[in-house]
């Protein structure tokens, strides 16, 4: 089963990914984790992704394409994947179709978790204080940052929504209700529930 994870940052995507990863034994896929891991390692790339996600705007559309096409090759993900982060603009979406196909792989749940700003301002304070006392507070988790990701969700992913929409893929969930609540709206959308 093949899965794309929609909506702002802070709307629980990655939360949710992780259930679906124990529950159905397929792979998150989290674009964010993977730049997060080459920040930590040093490498070029981590350098261009350290900047560009301190600044609250999105990595090159070629680089992310590669760098997931190469993700999904890995054996891991042969049981089935949730993109959670990608895709973030419509030629990622478009690439992704192309390469999908590609792959002979097919795209079986594109799920929107719907929440709005005010709320995601206030999940994103609690966590940045939260994990800014465990002492692993992310650069990109202050407010401004936020309020500039939130922006540049609104105008370079949304339009997303209406391109899986018109092919019939898209289910949405309302992302306010509590963890419980988004996991068993997703469940009843994919079919699960059954174990
Ligand atoms: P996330 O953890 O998914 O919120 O991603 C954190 C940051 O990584 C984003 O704000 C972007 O700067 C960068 N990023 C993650 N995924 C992508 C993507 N698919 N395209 C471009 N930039 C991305």
């Amino acid at each position: 089963m093949n899965v794309i994870l929609l909506g702002p940052p802070g709307a629980g995507k990655g939360t949710q990914a992780q259930r679906l990863v124990e529950k159905y034994g397929i792979v998150q896929l989290s674009t964010g984790d993977i730049l997060r891991g080459a920040v930590a390692s040093g490498s070029a790339l981590g350098k261009q992704a350290k900047q560009v996600m301190e600044a609250g705007q999105l990595m090159p559309d070629d680089l992310m394409i590669e760098i997931i096409s190469d993700r999904i090759d890995q054996p891991d993900c042969a049981n089935g994947f949730i993109l959670d982060g990608f895709p973030r603009t419509v030629p990622q979406a478009e690439a992704l179709d192309a390469l999908l196909a590609r792959k002979r792989l097919k795209l079986d749940h594109v799920i929107e978790l719907k929440v709005d700003d005010a709320a995601l301002l206030s999940r994103i304070r609690s966590r940045a204080s939260q994990e800014g006392a465990a002492g692993k507070a992310r650069a990109d988790d202050n407010a401004d940052v936020l309020k500039k990701r939130l922006s540049v969700y609104h105008e370079q992913t949304a339009p997303i929504l209406p391109y899986y929409r018109r092919r019939g893929v898209l289910k949405a969930v309302d992302g306010m209700a509590d963890i419980g609540g988004v996991a068993s709206q997703i469940d009843a959308l994919i079919g699960g529930g059954e174990n």
